[in-house]
């Protein structure tokens, strides 16, 4: 298998998270969400979950040089070696810097972009839905207001960057699950990175 080092990029609500499990299934690479570790960590109370409660709490960012810590740690453990999903990062233009500086050290480079695109009224409906089956404390309409206008002012600009380097997929969100994953797995395949290209 070719080895892919893929990231999945998507305005809150778009999916990303649940697709990105599902890509990195089917490709045996870990999908590595920085939103989930986070939560994680603050569920477990540990060190890194008490610096970053309230600023998730309040949908903000966290540091750029705790995220970008916490992404090269996990990146180095053994598993992530033939390839990775990232997920929720880089999230921002210096993000993007600091990965970049992390993959050229280990003469990697990322081989493709995903850009799942949803409609807002879709992903905002999507959202409270989820706020109300999942209760996330930062599901609330105010905080996810936040984070879509952090999406939109910060995150977005980063898809920028990668077209220059020619390896963006616009795909499209709205459909079912497995129409979804299909769209993002025909892309790869034409970039081969999945399917008998890549075997
Ligand atoms: P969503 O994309 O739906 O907002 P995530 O699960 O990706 O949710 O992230 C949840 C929260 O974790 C964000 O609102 C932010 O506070 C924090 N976070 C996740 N990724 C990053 C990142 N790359 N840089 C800074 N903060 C992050």
């Amino acid at each position: 298998m070719t080895d892919a080092r893929l990231l999945i990029v998507g305005p809150q609500g778009s999916g990303k998270g649940t697709q990105g499990v599902r890509i990195a299934r089917e490709l045996g690479i870990p999908a590595v969400s920085t939103g989930d570790v986070f939560r994680a960590a603050v569920a477990d109370g540990s060190e890194l979950g008490q610096q970053v409660q309230s600023v998730i709490e309040a949908g903000d960012l966290v540091s750029d040089e705790l995220t970008s810590a916490v992404v090269r740690d996990r990146l180095s453990q053994s598993d992530a070696e033939g390839g990775f999903l990232l997920d929720g990062y880089p999230r921002n233009i210096s993000q993007v810097a600091h990965l970049d500086e992390f993959l050229e050290g280990r003469g990697e480079t990322l081989d493709a972009v995903i850009e799942l695109s949803v409609p807002r009224d879709e992903s905002i409906s999507r959202l409270s839905l989820r706020a109300r089956e999942q209760g996330r404390t930062d599901d609330t309409e105010e905080v996810i207001a936040n984070r879509l206008a952090i999406y939109e002012r910060e995150t977005a600009p980063i898809l920028g960057v990668y077209h220059t380097r020619g390896i963006v997929d616009e795909i499209d969100g709205v459909g079912s699950l497995d129409e979804i994953t299909d769209r993002i797995l025909a892309a790869l395949e034409a970039r081969g990175l999945f399917g008998p290209a890549a075997a």
